[in-house]
């Protein structure tokens, strides 16, 4: 069980259906933590566990890392881009070092820790 960090709780990584699922892996909660000191505003959690069903209903693929609570989704006021751009830079700087996926999307950003991709990075529409 992973346990609440300065600005997130674990319960705003359950799944938003309802069900109770939050098994969210810690070092999602330590990443979100470590990009919103970094941004320095409020973030969001748009999604982080999700179960079968409701992973189906988000059009989420279905070996989603959201699944196994691997991955969460998060947007900030800021915008997209300056947080992929902030990814980035925590990154680099070697502060992140879990993070094996992130995409840019229009609105919010995907982190996750669910194993190494062929591209760390990735932007869609
Ligand atoms: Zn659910
Ligand atoms: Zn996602």
């Amino acid at each position: 069980m992973a346990k609440d960090t300065e600005h997130f709780k674990v319960s705003e990584f359950a799944c938003k259906c309802g069900c109770g699922k939050k098994d969210i892996d810690q070092r999602v909660m330590d990443m979100a933590e470590t990009i919103r000191q970094a941004l320095g505003v409020p973030v969001r959690v748009n999604s982080g566990c999700r179960c079968k069903e409701h992973n189906a209903r988000s059009k989420g693929v279905p070996n989603s890392k959201h699944l196994t609570g691997k991955a969460a989704d998060l947007s900030c006021n800021l915008g997209s881009a300056k947080m992929f751009e902030t990814v980035k830079k925590l990154h680099a700087e070697g502060k992140l070092p879990a993070l094996d996926y992130c995409i840019k999307y229009r609105t919010f950003i995907h982190i996750d820790c669910g194993g190494k991709r062929k591209s760390l990075w990735e932007v869609r529409a």
